[in-house]
């Protein structure tokens, strides 16, 4: 199976123009595009065994239900982890909601330990547990030119006992890979609290195994991943889910209901309340099977060589600023960067007339912008289709931009 230009043949979408040009797609981390495989497991679900899953005695239903069970199985193979240690959401973002609802029951009264790295997903649902709990909110400090490692928790550790860890795995900004495993067993070591991972930008593009990193939680979308919007992950390590209450109760998740009271389902049902989508869990697998057949290190690889081509790039350019770790060693195929005096919309606009879709604005990182002393970025982040022609073509849409704007 092939990586760049050869893997684009087998991505429909790549067949067709944008603004009469050739698609340079190079908004990944914000959703990947999609292989035929996916789509065709997708509809295969619907033209051959779409019914309710574990909600009756019919075939149809049954079916259903294997299919959605194959697709955890497939899920939990990904990351290391065990099928029942898999609940499936709708995406990261739900996830992460998810575990701010139910964790309170769970963790100490001390503040809430994240960085302002993450991504609003990871940053606004902690807010929002903050004021409903009153536990406090706390920030590790960090250098926006090197990653989080154990060693920025020691410098906090004589101040705060956290009651827990959420940190991103990679930024969607800055592309820079976090020591979470490090990060883990400072956390667990020292302060005895639960540790999330956001891995929305890392599980689609390096090797996740939950056991090595040691984490409690962890959150992933599927749509970033090559496969469809509408399913996420949050892998639970075992044991956690008996100790933790239902998010929402309803249907697929109950025990028993009494006229007043009720118990719960045990696993993963126990979390996902309502008809799942069952097509989208089964379009993650084949995903997840399609990046297993190419193997995600060499995904990994292939990345890294277009980040370090882009960045010599940019680097090449005067008047462009690049954010982050100095050179593709520690980061994630994601590069953010502003053309000085220009306004990141204006660069995302002229290089969508060239047909190179890069993201323009803040990346739902308001924080970081902050910290970065910038209001938006432009951002360009690769997936295995992309190759290095489609850096040149993004060198030729920045070189028009500084000719249409005179920078
Ligand atoms: N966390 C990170 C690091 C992300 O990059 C994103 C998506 N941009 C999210 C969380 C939220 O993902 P979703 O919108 O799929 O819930």
């Amino acid at each position: 199976m092939a990586l760049g230009k050869s893997a684009r043949k087998e991505f429909p979408i790549f067949s067709r123009k944008v603004n009469s040009r050739r698609l340079v797609y190079l908004d990944n981390a914000a959703t990947s595009q999609k292989p035929q495989c996916v789509l065709d497991a997708m509809s295969d679900y619907y033209k051959r065994h779409n019914g309710n899953p574990g909600r009756g005695v019919h075939t149809l239903t049954a079916e259903a239900g294997e299919e959605y069970e194959k697709a955890r199985e497939e899920t939990a193979r990904f990351i290391g982890a065990k099928p029942n240690e898999i609940v499936f959401t709708c995406n990261t973002t739900e996830s992460i909601n998810l575990l701010s609802y139910v964790l309170p029951a769970e963790i100490s009264h001390g503040p809430i330990l994240l960085s302002k790295m993450e991504h609003h997903s990871n940053f606004v649902p902690w807010q929002q547990m903050s004021a409903r709990t009153g536990r406090k909110l706390a920030f590790v400090p960090f250098d926006v030119t090197k990653p989080i490692t154990a060693k920025n928790l020691e410098k906090i550790n004589s101040q705060i006992t956290p009651s827990l860890l959420t940190i991103a795995h990679a930024s969607n900004v800055l592309g820079t890979i976090n020591d979470v495993e490090e990060m883990a067993r400072f956390a667990h070591e020292n302060w005895k609290c639960p540790v999330v991972v956001d891995a929305a930008q890392s599980a689609p593009h390096m090797k996740i195994d939950v056991r090595k990193m040691n984490c409690d939680f962890l959150a992933f979308s599927g749509h970033k991943m090559l496969g469809p919007t509408g399913v996420g992950v949050l892998y639970m390590a075992d044991g956690l889910m008996e100790r933790l209450p239902p998010f929402m109760t309803g249907g697929g998740q109950i025990g028993r209901v009494d006229d007043t009271a009720s118990t719960w389902a045990d696993g993963p049902a126990k979390f996902e309340a309502g008809t799942p989508d069952v097509a989208a869990a089964v379009g993650l697998a084949e995903a997840m099977r399609y990046i297993r057949k190419i193997g995600i290190d060499k995904i990994h690889a292939h990345e890294k060589k277009l980040v370090k081509k882009t960045l010599d790039m940019l680097h090449g350019i005067d008047g462009i600023e690049v954010y982050g770790l100095p050179s593709e060693r520690g980061r994630v195929g994601v590069i953010s960067f502003n053309v000085n005096g220009l306004h990141a919309h204006d660069v995302g606009t002229i290089l969508d007339r060239h047909g190179v879709e890069v993201r323009a604005g803040h990346h739902c990182a308001q924080p970081l912008m902050r910290q970065l002393n910038v209001v938006s970025t432009a951002r360009a982040s690769f997936y295995l289709y992309n190759d290095m022609d489609d850096i040149t073509a993004l060198e030729e849409g920045l070189r028009e931009v500084k000719k249409i704007f005179s920078v």
